[in-house]
């Protein structure tokens, strides 16, 4: 039996429910893409990580003031040293029906190793993120990165029974004109797809106002050759579904640019440091590894967090700020 005090839900100003954290667990990762990272990153001294257990423990709260979803993601989550020890910490609410779901995004690099051991910590689904099939323009994109052991590891996770979506940033100029494969792909494969507009945040390379496809844009030239209609599907994530006659499958369109999608937002990020964001596109944040570390009372901490959640981000990608709009890069709070 649960003995655990009925704590009121999490409500932010707004009136919205906040019931799924994420946590980036470390913003190192084995890739560098282009949009999500430079070339030479400083990175966070390890000694200011949270440790598994402070991460678990700060999840226990969240469990206990309504959270029913958490997504592990970073950085390359499963670049972090004994990972498998969080998942098997946090599988468990999943085991007593605390939490809906466990999840992780990751790049795939080392699927292969882990798919296993997720399925047995009560990981159903995960998001794999992937650009393009073809081997040398993955190697350009992710600049460290190698095409065949993601698919390996996609192969790995479907193997034995994880559900897959597959994440896509839609770049002009690069991988725009192989959407279609890439979707054509994930579907035959039973994974569903969904793409990105890339989002103005850090500073990186290559110009991001250059590469900005819109996806608006890229639906209409889809429905040239498919039928494409809305899906009922829902998830209370940014993401628009919609079903593909012609594959079978569903297709995500996640638009932070050209559609706000804030209205519906029941999420925060924990980063591996113990700031709570708020808002992926804003800067409103809360000290909670302090809090934690201070021995405050945890619950009335998140609740103090909470009340500083904004209404919405206001993304731009502007020639004059160099396509940067957030300092802070994605890695930093997992997406
Ligand atoms: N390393 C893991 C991965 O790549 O899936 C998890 C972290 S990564 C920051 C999470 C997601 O953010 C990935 O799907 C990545 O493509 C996306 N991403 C990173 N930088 C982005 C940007 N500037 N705009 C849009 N999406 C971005
Ligand atoms: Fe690493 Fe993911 Fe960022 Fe690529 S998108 S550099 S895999 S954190």
């Amino acid at each position: 039996m649960n003995h655990q005090k009925m704590e009121a839900p999490l409500i932010d100003p707004f009136g919205r429910a906040v019931t799924y954290l994420r946590i980036s667990v470390t913003d190192r990762c084995d890739f560098r893409c282009q949009y999500c990272m430079a070339e030479n990153m400083t990175f966070l001294p390890k000694k200011d990580l949270l440790s598994f257990e402070e991460l678990a423990k700060i999840s226990s709260s969240f469990v206990g003031l309504g959270t029913r979803k958490i997504r592990i993601s970073g950085g390359e989550p499963l670049v972090r040293k004994n990972i498998m020890t969080l998942f098997e910490q946090l599988g468990h609410f999943v085991a007593n029906g605390q939490l809906d779901e466990l999840t992780l995004t990751t790049n795939g690099s080392q699927l292969k190793k882990y798919a296993h051991k997720l399925y047995e910590h009560h990981v159903r689904r995960i998001n794999v993120s992937l650009d393009t099939l073809d081997a040398q323009k993955f190697a350009t994109i992710t600049r460290w990165g190698r095409l065949g052991p993601v698919l390996e590891g996609i192969q790995a996770a479907k193997d034995v029974g994880l559900k897959i979506k597959i994440n896509t940033v839609a770049m002009k100029g690069f991988n725009d004109q192989e959407i279609p494969e890439l979707i054509r792909w994930a579907h035959g494969e039973g994974h569903d797809i969904s793409l990105i507009e890339t989002m103005p945040m850090g500073d990186v390379a290559p110009d991001r106002v250059d590469q900005y496809q819109s996806l608006t844009e890229l639906l209409s030239q889809l429905r040239n050759d498919w039928t494409i209609t809305s899906s009922g599907h829902k998830t209370g994530g940014p993401a628009v579904y919609y079903d593909v006659a012609e594959t079978g499958g569903r297709l995500g369109l996640i638009t932070p640019m050209s559609h706000n999608f804030c209205e519906s937002c029941n999420r925060v990020r924990l980063t591996c440091t113990g700031i709570l964001y708020m808002c992926l596109g804003q800067e409103d944040c809360y000290n909670l590894r302090d809090a934690y570390r201070n021995g405050q009372d945890m619950n009335l901490a998140i609740r103090e967090a909470i009340t500083l959640k904004p209404k919405g981000h206001d993304f731009v990608i502007d020639r004059e700020l160099g396509g940067i709009s957030i300092d802070r890069h994605m890695s930093v709070t997992g997406g």
